[in-house]
């Protein structure tokens, strides 16, 4: 078998290889690891496996994980804010 990355998992590591750094510039990486922050909507704990969002709301950092219901709580969230 060859080890070689397909190109879709190519893009999806650079992907999270700057995710992963925008969550340590934002001071939340280590949470994340460690499992302490939870979803939002559904109250999971947050990995780097299920995080979908992050986003500041009162001076915190809110998470969304993967889960499609949280996906669309977190959108219509978002449309009642405008
Ligand atoms: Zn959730």
């Amino acid at each position: 078998m060859s080890k070689l990355l397909k190109p879709n998992d190519a893009i999806k590591a650079v992907y999270e290889d700057k995710f992963q750094l925008f969550l340590q510039n934002i001071g939340v990486y280590e949470n994340v690891i460690s499992g302490t922050e939870k979803c939002k909507f559904c109250s999971q704990p947050i990995s780097l496996d299920n995080i979908v969002s992050v986003f500041p709301e009162s001076g915190t950092i809110k998470f969304v994980c993967d889960n499609p219901e949280c996906i669309r709580k977190m959108n219509n969230y978002f449309n009642e804010k405008q």
